[in-house]
């Protein structure tokens, strides 16, 4: 098997935002190459819902990201068939999550994210009913599907992940909420620092098992404390890693600040992903503040909710029965370009038939991943152009304007 660019991993700048910390660059893997910014679809499981690899790849989506915690009792099988990318057929460059988000949500019930208790101060019965708890060796957990007691720590999470074979992983952290107190992240991120490093150690045994190079981004967390993100990014800059995942609970009007803080401090010829986030104005100001990946579930989980993304901001499906517009006129995606209109749209949405439904799960799904994909596109056009700057002014005035 050949691999892309000599099976190697690297980061490319091509051209930098004036005044900030943005660029635009390419990022080479031994699976191809991902132009930046880009965003990754999410394929949880392997596969993004309701949408096939051949629509991935109409809709000009370069990379995929996958879970560690979803992927991990399969993953002996998609070491066999080769790693993640020949595996799912995707034929691309992936990332994986640690899975250390998910386990850790299970605490406080799946999905949502609050302060993590440790071991010793699981007192009250309310404590005893989370699903996990974290300790020095990684987090206990039980399966939520079956009951059963599981652990993940940075070697498992490793070893996972190396099996699944991902381009890009992510190393073992843990997540803090805008909750947790200032004395809680610092306890937290001492912690994540010492899985960071275990996470290295063991990454270097396994990274080559599948016959190509899979790399390794630190996370880096510390709330909303300037000290905290600048001291974390300083200590992981001297670390060996690929490149860097940006982790935490953000709220828009500090995303930009704790981007600054961060990439200030991290060396810029490494890549650096947004974890999680991907509304156009996060997008967009984690663009102009050095973030060069974004993901989320978004864009799929607001189109099965039948909330589409215009030009003029998004639209809410069910207020459009028997309309004969479409989704959007100026976007080039195979269902704005088929000409369905939001009626039928809605009416398949609203169909109690499992193939329509699905068929609009489909339809709405690319539009909405083609939607997100075309303003990372816009965007690094833009940065090569010189002009990022009046894009992203006249982008989110068009967007949020009229709101
Ligand atoms: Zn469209």
């Amino acid at each position: 098997m050949e691999y892309k660019n000599d099976n190697k991993f690297y980061f490319e700048i091509e051209k930098r935002i004036p005044g900030h910390l943005g660029r635009a660059g390419i990022i080479h893997t031994p699976h191809g190459d991902i132009k930046t910014p880009a965003f990754m679809c999410v394929g949880t499981h392997g596969e993004v819902r309701f949408v096939s690899m051949e629509e991935l790849k109409s809709i000009h989506a370069q990379a995929m990201l996958s879970n560690g915690y979803h992927l991990r009792n399969i993953s002996p099988e998609i070491a066999a068939n080769g790693g993640l990318s020949a595996w799912s057929k995707w034929d691309g460059p992936t990332l994986t999550d640690s899975g250390g988000f998910q386990v850790m949500s299970l605490g406080s019930g799946c999905g949502k994210v609050v302060s993590m208790k440790r071991e010793d101060n699981m007192k009250n019965t309310e404590e005893e009913k989370r699903l996990a708890h974290v300790t020095e060796d990684g987090v206990h957990f039980h399966d939520p599907f079956t009951g059963q007691e599981d652990f993940i720590g940075p070697e498992e999470s490793m070893q996972i992940q190396c099996r699944i074979g991902a381009d890009i992983h992510m190393a073992y952290d843990e997540l803090t909420s805008l909750a947790d107190t200032y004395e809680y992240n610092v306890e937290s991120l001492a912690r994540t620092e010492r899985w960071a490093k275990r996470s290295l150690d063991e990454h270097k045994k396994h990274c080559d098992d599948l016959g190509y190079h899979q790399s390794l981004y630190g996370v880096i967390q510390g709330g909303r404390w300037e000290d905290l993100r600048r001291s974390t990014c300083k200590k992981y800059a001297q670390m060996d890693f690929d490149g860097y995942g940006l982790g935490g609970a953000f709220l828009k009007e500090t995303l930009g600040d704790i981007l600054t803080w961060c990439n200030e401090e991290l060396p810029e010829n490494k890549p650096r992903h947004l974890l999680g986030l991907s509304h156009p104005d996060d997008i967009l100001i984690g663009t102009e503040n050095g973030a060069d990946t974004f993901d989320c579930v978004a864009p799929t989980r607001e189109a099965r909710h039948g909330r589409l993304y215009t030009m003029h901001g998004p639209i809410n499906l069910s207020k459009y029965r028997d309309s004969d517009e479409i989704i959007d006129e100026g976007c080039d995606c195979p269902t704005c370009q088929s000409k369905i209109t939001l009626g039928e749209l809605r009416r398949l949405w609203k169909s109690q038939d499992r193939t329509e439904s699905a068929k609009y799960f489909e339809l709405a799904s690319i539009h909405n991943l083609r939607f997100i994909i075309r303003l990372t596109e816009q965007a690094r056009q833009a940065i090569l152009d010189g002009t990022f700057k009046e894009f992203k002014e006249s982008f989110l005035n068009s967007y949020y304007g009229n709101k």
